[in-house]
């Protein structure tokens, strides 16, 4: 028996496992999407289609635990290139 990982959305805080999630990360004050995994930093996970709440409601400064909002320009050049 193996123990699966699970993430929880940041938005919607449902539990999935890693592969239906994006981890995003904050490398510089920018959330990166990182697809392949493994890049250094805090990580938050959430749903592809959660992205544009989270980015409606500033979910990346609580989940960063920063104090102004981070640009998420990647994020949206991301969302943008489906
Ligand atoms: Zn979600």
């Amino acid at each position: 028996m193996s123990i699966k990982p699970i993430r929880t959305c940041i938005v919607c805080r449902k539990s999935e496992s890693p592969s239906a999630l994006i981890r995003l990360t904050l490398i510089d004050g920018k959330v990166i999407p990182d697809l392949k995994g493994g890049a250094p930093g805090r990580g938050a996970w959430l749903h592809r289609d959660c992205a544009e709440s989270a980015i409606q409601r500033g979910s990346f400064k609580f989940a960063f635990k920063q104090v102004k909002n981070p640009d998420v320009s990647e994020l949206i050049n991301f969302l943008g290139n489906k």
